[in-house]
């Protein structure tokens, strides 16, 4: 009785564990997996939000109003050259929250999901940037493809 269960258990083991690793495999780009290099070495806070021109690449920008977060400004990390601003201030939904390491590396929430231009989707934690596997794809697609492939 105790080994037919074991089997079995074994066996559910192989058919929930099995295709995972599989899909794991077969998707991993190397551009994709987690980046070691420090992009954003520090958060520069400025209280007045800059020209685009004058954003430098690896540059990690907070916009500071009053006292308060406003916009965060840098250059997309995928090298296309676009300058991404983010708000960073209550009325704004979404917003996002930046966090400063004690090395003064910046930590941004959520991840950024272009919808123009490379449409790049990252992360972006203490100064490094993580490339998610859907990076390049419409955020809108993405999640139909998704909602597609559960039904
Ligand atoms: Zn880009």
């Amino acid at each position: 009785m105790w080994s037919w269960l074991l089997r079995f258990l074994r066996w559910v083991e192989e058919i929930t564990l099995g295709p995972r690793s599989l899909q794991t495999s077969e998707h991993r780009n190397p551009s994709e997996a987690p980046s070691a290099e420090i992009f954003f070495a520090r958060s520069d806070v400025v209280e007045k939000t800059p020209s685009n021109d004058a954003v430098r690449p690896g540059q990690f920008i907070s916009v500071m109003h009053k006292g308060r977060p406003y916009w965060a400004l840098f250059r997309c990390p995928c090298g296309c050259g676009d300058v991404v601003s983010l708000p960073t201030h209550p009325p704004h939904n979404p917003r996002w929250r930046i966090e400063v390491s004690v090395e003064g590396r910046p930590t941004l929430h959520p991840s950024v999901w272009r919808t123009k231009g490379c449409l790049s989707h990252f992360w972006i934690s203490e100064g490094r940037v993580y490339w998610c596997d859907d990076t390049g794809v419409e955020p809108w697609r993405a999640r139909s493809d998704l909602y597609e492939r559960k039904i």
